[in-house]
């Protein structure tokens, strides 16, 4: 089989994210994610996802996977993010940094990491662009593309400028189809005009739509009540044309289990299925949720180390099911478990708290969703600290 071939007969649509793997205490759960690998592996399927700056991640495929697999036995993508480096060597060492913690020897798919209006074009200023392309030269590459969250005048453009990319990693769900902050709608319908393959992420919303509101969940029990929430928003996406993959971040082994179930012997959604989904896109569309996928982007660089999605989950139970007293309670056991595992020294020692935010909005700039992150902090101060 060539290379091209495979990356066009992908055998099994759903890929393996490896971002929100199983943790014990502060380090990832490597016993539970080598049973998810094998399962996965076990019912055929072969995609694996994983990012240089995805915590430990690369270090876990290596002992989960690369060092218990045969190498031609699966596909593994990695990412290289500019975003958060100060010079054009930094962003190049990812690529030898990444080759040497999973031991891969050479990359399926390599991407550059989430391209945002207010970052691509420091990939063009680090003719990062021209770097893959030699690595793909020489073999250490053997389909290159990248994720994508911005509209779909810029994916156009991009696309454009760079007709030699392999394939595009794009944020489409059911409840984000028409969300013009996402644009799942439009950003698809661009990429395949430029004829490209397409790898979901966040197909559930980063868990939200496993966990939909309370009508969603009716709704689907009764068309069919054997499905459960996310597998009907992972057959959405999967039923769309040229998808190369649909990327699931499995956080146990249990959601490895339910995944792989229905993707096995994978069924488009039927003419009923569809209008169901249509009257659930209606429903959240008058959703009041804050619509953070959990991916920690904005994390890192928080003067404060405020645990800021968990705060958003929180407030999410007040929001969508006016669970407030739910939402105070969760919202106090995240702000301590933040104050137990911060870093900085006892005498620097902040409260982790919403209302600790300076506005700084170093985490605006990270986040794929565009979240007014701080404008948020502040609801959730006001409602949760009081
Ligand atoms: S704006 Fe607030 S939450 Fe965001 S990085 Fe600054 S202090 Fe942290
Ligand atoms: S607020 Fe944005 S960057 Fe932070 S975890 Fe949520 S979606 Fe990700």
């Amino acid at each position: 089989m060539t290379d091209s071939t495979r990356l066009y007969t992908n055998p099994q649509k759903l890929g393996f994210g490896l971002m929100r793997l199983p943790r014990r205490g502060l380090s990832i759960d490597i016993e539970q994610t080598k049973k998810m690998v094998d399962l996965f592996l076990e019912r055929g399927f072969t995609y694996f996802d994983t990012a240089f700056i995805y915590p430990g991640s690369e270090d876990a495929v290596r002992k989960a996977l690369i060092e218990r697999h045969p190498r031609e036995s699966f596909t593994l993508a990695t990412k290289l993010n500019a975003a958060m480096v100060l010079t054009e060597k930094q962003a190049k060492n990812e690529f030898e940094t990444s080759l040497r913690r999973t031991g891969a020897g050479y990359f399926d798919y390599y991407l550059l990491h989430s391209l945002m209006t207010n970052n691509y074009k420091k990939y063009d200023r680090y003719g990062l662009w021209d770097f893959v392309a030699e690595k793909k030269e020489a073999g250490l590459i053997k389909h290159a593309g990248f994720s994508f969250h911005a509209d779909p005048v810029l994916l156009d453009e991009i696309l454009t400028a760079h007709p030699e990319v392999d394939f595009v990693q794009l944020q489409i769900n059911y409840a984000d189809w028409e969300n013009p902050g996402i644009a799942s709608r439009a950003n698809y319908e661009v990429a395949r005009k430029h004829g490209k393959q397409i790898v979901v992420m966040e197909p559930v919303k980063g868990g939200n739509l496993a966990n939909p509101p309370k009508a969603v969940k009716e709704l689907f029990r009764k068309v069919n009540p054997d499905a459960s929430p996310a597998s009907w928003a992972i057959r959405f996406v999967a039923s769309l044309d040229g998808i190369l993959a649909v990327l699931s971040g499995m956080s146990n082994l249990q959601q490895t289990e339910d995944n792989t179930s229905y993707m096995q012997h994978f069924q488009p959604l039927n003419d009923e299925e569809q209008k169901a989904i249509q009257e659930a896109q209606r429903i959240l569309g008058h959703s009041a949720s804050i619509p953070c996928t959990a991916c920690h982007y904005c994390t890192d660089g928080c003067p404060k180390q405020i645990p800021i999605p968990e705060i958003f989950h929180a407030m999410n139970k007040h929001l969508a099911n006016g669970q407030t007293k739910e939402a105070k309670e969760e919202y106090q056991e995240v702000v301590d478990a933040a104050a137990r595992e911060a870093k900085e020294p006892a005498k620097l020692q902040t409260r982790h708290m919403a209302s600790d935010c300076i506005v700084c909005r170093q985490c605006e700039r990270q986040c794929p969703q565009h979240i007014r992150i701080t404008d948020e902090l502040k609801r959730a101060a006001q409602t949760l600290e009081v």
